[in-house]
């Protein structure tokens, strides 16, 4: 079932609209609870996470609500989780702050940035968790990698164009691009070693090319010899007489430096055993790599060959854990999972409702553990099994696709029967119950992990609510946090029927709960559309609840979703009823 297409108003206008309204209504004691969120389209990028914002830079969000968020979208990783939030999150107040105390700033000497290292393996979710965090906070992220750094930066490429290409995420906004975050990964192939000589001068030299550029250094937006931006420059001159702001400065930007360190585990082992005498047997213990990592000191970076002014550049520390398979099948299962998600979008552009039965997610799990890429093999695992149903169901009449644990067995045998036209009703009743226990899946997964959440985005948690948004979210192929946004679109709209009745028909039209929910659901079920109620309500409820005022002096009706569906008796009742006291108007 497809989403209204009707057009959406400016939420702005929208949010005035409803503050003027309640302020009216109410007399300035109620106030609209939430800033009114439009839904956004349905386009997920394939392997990650929403696209880029373009919302304003949210500088006051607290480390908590940013965890919260995280465990949205990131299985495992609960250290890495609190420390990245929590670090950036103060990086961001903190900046905010200096902008609204600068002689605070001006006073404090040697603050120290709070650029982060992140140690852990491929595909475990490091880069998926700082692209979250930006995009949530709103500022410009770019991705580099060390390996393509050279001394001079004239070779490969080096920081300044990662500062540079923030420039180009934040739409030429240099404001904003100041605000940036630049991920650098493969740091640890910058690291000298003792052996190799030669190399190591230029990796020493290439650590030393990024310690201005992670403090505090103005990076110019010219690419230095560059003919092309030169002309540009001064065409730019010629017709405005004027100079651009033609550089940026990086004492913002936070810089997050990823990389797997292999050998720095044997390093700490190393300095635990020879420096606690009567430690070294506790630290056989530490089979799991994770654990001795939690042991890191400056010092173990220092001698797997970093220099020791670039450990002092990264004050924060996170490690992240191996993903087992079971972790894999939690990916998986997630209801804001990427894969799944593209996968489903991938066969609806052809017309094609997909739904994974458990067990072919567990099977998906097992393969992707295999390749031993992390998360990432999840994405080859996904698509290996799906690719000759992707090629042949377009061009068959199938439209209901349930990915069960054969499909993924036995590909060519389950995809020859699903062709035949005597299949279709099993299909359908396979597809219905995988529809029905993803449904329920949803509804236990909201309950257990987004309470709070919902009602911290002001729409209040009732049972119908949870339901309505497990209704959205299967019927649509979008992540659980956006089908919460449009269930609250809903809800807003529901409150400018209120605000035209009051503004056409000066009447104060009161809707309840039960109402509000019914019609909810018929916009997420039917497509129904704000303006349609409005016209069925105006048709329903105009003349009547007029004369009742007319003749009662009461202009206020509470009108439930049994007065929704039976209008005239509950009008018939209002006239009847009001011989006596007008408070009990229902
Ligand atoms: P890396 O650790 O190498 O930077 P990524 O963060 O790029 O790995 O992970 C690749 C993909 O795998 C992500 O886009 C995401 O879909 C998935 N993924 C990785 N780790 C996790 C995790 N812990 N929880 C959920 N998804 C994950």
């Amino acid at each position: 079932m497809k989403t209204t297409n009707e057009k959406i108003p400016d939420p702005k206008e929208l949010e005035k609209e409803l503050g003027e309204f309640l302020t009216k209504k109410f007399g300035g004691n109620v106030k609209l609870a939430t800033p009114i969120v439009i839904p956004q389209q349905d386009a997920l990028e394939k392997n990650d996470p929403p696209p880029k914002s373009t919302k304003p830079i949210q500088f006051d969000l607290k480390p908590e609500e940013l965890i919260d968020y995280l465990n949205q979208y990131i299985i495992k990783q609960d250290d890495a989780k609190a420390i990245l939030a929590t670090k950036i999150c103060t990086h961001f107040n903190r900046v905010r702050h200096y902008q609204s105390n600068p002689e605070v700033l001006n006073q404090m000497v040697g603050l120290i940035k709070n650029n982060v290292l992140l140690i852990g393996p491929t595909g475990v979710g490091k880069t998926y968790l700082v692209r979250l965090i930006a995009q949530k906070i709103g500022v410009p992220f770019v991705k580099g990698d060390a390996t393509k750094f050279s001394e001079t930066g004239y070779v490969g490429g080096d920081v300044e164009d990662l500062v540079r290409d923030l420039v180009r995420e934040a739409d030429g906004d240099i404001e904003r691009a100041q605000y940036g975050i630049v991920y650098i990964d493969e740091i640890d192939k910058i690291a000298s070693s003792q052996n190799s000589y030669g190399a190591d001068v230029s990796r020493t030299g290439v650590q030393r090319g990024l310690l201005k550029p992670l403090e505090e250094t103005d990076v110019d937006l010219k690419v230095p010899h560059d003919p092309v931006t030169m002309i540009q420059e001064i065409e730019r001159y010629r017709r405005t007489g004027k100079r651009e702001k033609s550089s940026i400065n990086t004492r913002n930007i936070l810089f997050i430096v990823s990389g797997a360190f292999t050998q720095l585990t044997e390093i700490i082992e190393k300095r635990l055993s020879s420096t606690q005498i009567g430690f070294g047997a506790k630290v056989k213990h530490f089979q799991e790599p994770t654990a001795l990592l939690k042991h890191l000191k400056s010092e173990d970076l220092i001698k797997f060959g970093f220099e020791s002014e670039f450990v002092g550049r990264l004050p924060v520390r996170a490690v992240l854990e191996r993903l087992t398979e079971e972790d894999l099948y939690g990916i998986l299962k997630n209801p804001n999972n990427p894969v799944i998600l593209g996968k489903k979008i991938d066969f609806s552009v052809y017309g094609i409702q997909v739904k994974f039965v458990d067990d072919a997610l567990v099977l998906l799990a097992k393969r992707a553990y295999d390749e031993n890429t992390g998360a990432r093999g999840l994405v080859s695992a996904v698509e290996n099994a799906m690719i000759s149903f992707e090629k042949a169901l377009p061009s068959s009449p199938v439209g209901l696709f349930p990915v069960t644990k054969e499909v993924i067995e036995a590909p060519q045998k389950t995809l020859a029967e699903m062709l035949r036209p005597t299949q279709s009703e099993n299909l359908q009743m396979a597809f219905k119950k995988v529809a029905r226990e993803e449904r329920q899946h949803i509804i236990e997964y909201i309950n257990a992990n987004h309470g709070k959440l919902l009602e911290k985005n002001g729409l209040p948690l009732t049972k119908e609510r949870v339901a309505l948004v497990a209704t959205q979210y299967v019927s649509d192929v979008i992540d659980i946090e956006r089908a919460v946004n449009r269930i609250k679109y809903f809800y807003n709209q529901t409150k400018t029927i209120e605000f035209h009745f009051l503004k056409n028909f000066g009447i104060n039209l009161a809707l309840e709960d039960d109402a509000i929910d019914h019609m909810i659901e018929k916009m997420v079920t039917e497509q129904e559309t704000a303006d349609s109620y409005y016209k069925k309500l105006t048709a329903d409820f105009e003349y009547g609840l007029k004369l009742v005022r007319e003749k009662t002096g009461r202009n206020r009706f509470f009108i439930s979703k049994e007065a929704l569906k039976a209008p005239e008796t509950f009008i018939a009742r209002l006239l009847k009823q009001d011989t006596g006291s007008p408070n009990q108007l229902r």
